[in-house]
């Protein structure tokens, strides 16, 4: 991917939907004086948003933040950064497992 690849909005929500074992969305309220943020599994994400097309950011718009009350909040990925091992003997991430 190049840089004029990037679209304002970010990439399509279900674009990583093959690594929802290990990965996740991390979504940031907007306003400064909360600071609140909530993990948010990708299969769950995919089903709130409707459509696998819906980009990350114009999702992260329609978020109302359950802390203020704020609409609006800033998606990052996140990863499960366990090594394989110790996610064989302690399981997947309950992040990871919503649906
Ligand atoms: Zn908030």
């Amino acid at each position: 991917m190049s840089g004029g690849d990037i679209h304002p909005d970010g990439i399509p929500i279900g674009t990583g939907l093959q690594y929802w074992q290990t990965q996740f969305l991390s979504f940031h309220c907007l306003n400064r004086d909360c600071g609140r943020w909530v993990d948010m599994g990708l299969r769950r994400a995919v089903r709130l948003a409707g459509d696998p097309a819906v980009r990350v950011r114009a999702f992260g718009r329609r978020l109302r933040c359950a802390g203020c009350g704020h609409r609006g909040a800033h998606p990052m990925l996140s990863a499960d950064c366990r090594s394989e091992h110790a996610r064989e003997r302690e399981g997947l991430l309950k992040v990871c497992l919503e649906e």
